[in-house]
């Protein structure tokens, strides 16, 4: 595997950064992650215009134009042969002596690129059977709108749910609304068959994926409520599931332990995840 770091393509093994890079050291830095198909990036100018959203919320400045990014990631998905699977892009404040304060404007700032390929018929596994979610309080800061590299509580969230049996953990906020999981946005389906899923200025990441789907379930002729939904409300669910570019809909069958429907993946989770690509924009 090659890694991108700064300006070189490195062997995986020997690919690192400087001990003093403000990612490594603050969480100083913010990310994406984009789904490749049939080697092309699924919806690379949404996760781009969101990167430069992140990048302008912190002040940091972008590494390259857009347009030299968008070869630095193609050319990290050629020289790793990735088909399928993902890209990931880190760009943080740069490197200088720890100093809480930002450094010299002239700091250029660093940028990490990797790719790794993931079998596609593991994924549809995964999402034909469908994942236990568990709810954890949503103990993050308020700026989840954006796309940091600081991660821990959701690092936290994730972990005990893996030691609870799940693959999930959904954060919920001091009013018993779940905000959305530790890597994903959450939804769920009401009995009268209305989708429910948080809007995105009210505390959660907007999730390209989540974007995406709302479209899909337009043209579905599906009907959409953009509000927040309680735990209790999402255990008497008919369906429940999560959305990102990794998972593209991915049925939720338990939460905390209670089976969600008959606990077997539902058909508005199975319809929106088979339709996705027909919405995403792939090569753009
Ligand atoms: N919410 C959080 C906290 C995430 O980390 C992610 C993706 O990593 C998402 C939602 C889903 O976003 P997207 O659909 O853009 O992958």
């Amino acid at each position: 595997r090659i890694a991108y770091v700064n300006g070189a393509y490195l062997p995986h093994a020997d690919a690192g950064v400087h001990v003093e890079d403000r990612g490594y050291q603050f969480g100083d830095g913010v990310y994406e992650v984009c789904e490749v198909r049939a080697g092309h990036m699924v919806d690379e100018r949404r996760h781009l215009e969101r990167l430069v959203r992140s990048l302008n919320e912190l002040r940091i400045r972008l590494p390259m134009p857009l347009a030299a990014l968008g070869v630095v990631l193609r050319e990290t998905i050629r020289r790793n042969r990735v088909r399928n699977g993902l890209v990931y892009l880190q760009v943080t404040r740069g490197v200088a002596r720890r100093d809480h304060y930002f450094p010299d404007p002239a700091t250029p700032p660093s940028l990490v690129v990797t790719a790794r390929s993931v079998d596609p018929a593991r994924a549809d596994a995964v999402a034909g059977e469908g994942i236990a979610v568990i709810t954890v309080p949503d103990n993050r800061w308020e700026r989840v709108d954006i796309k940091t590299i600081g991660l821990l509580p959701n690092v936290l969230a994730k972990q005990a749910a893996k030691q609870a049996g799940a693959r999930e953990a959904w954060f919920v906020d001091a009013s018993g609304h779940v905000t959305e999981g530790g890597s994903t946005n959450a939804w769920i389906v009401t009995g009268d068959g209305r989708l429910v899923t948080r809007p995105a200025e009210g505390g959660i990441l907007r999730g390209i994926t989540r974007t995406v789907m709302l479209e899909v379930a337009e043209a579905l002729q599906l009907r959409v409520d953009e509000r927040p939904f309680t735990v209790a409300e999402a255990r008497a669910a008919r369906e429940a599931f999560v959305t990102s570019a990794t998972n593209l809909a991915t049925a939720v069958v338990r939460i905390d332990g209670h089976l969600i429907g008959d606990g077997r993946p539902g058909a508005v989770a199975r319809a929106l995840r088979e339709n996705f690509h027909k919405y995403a924009q792939t090569g753009r």
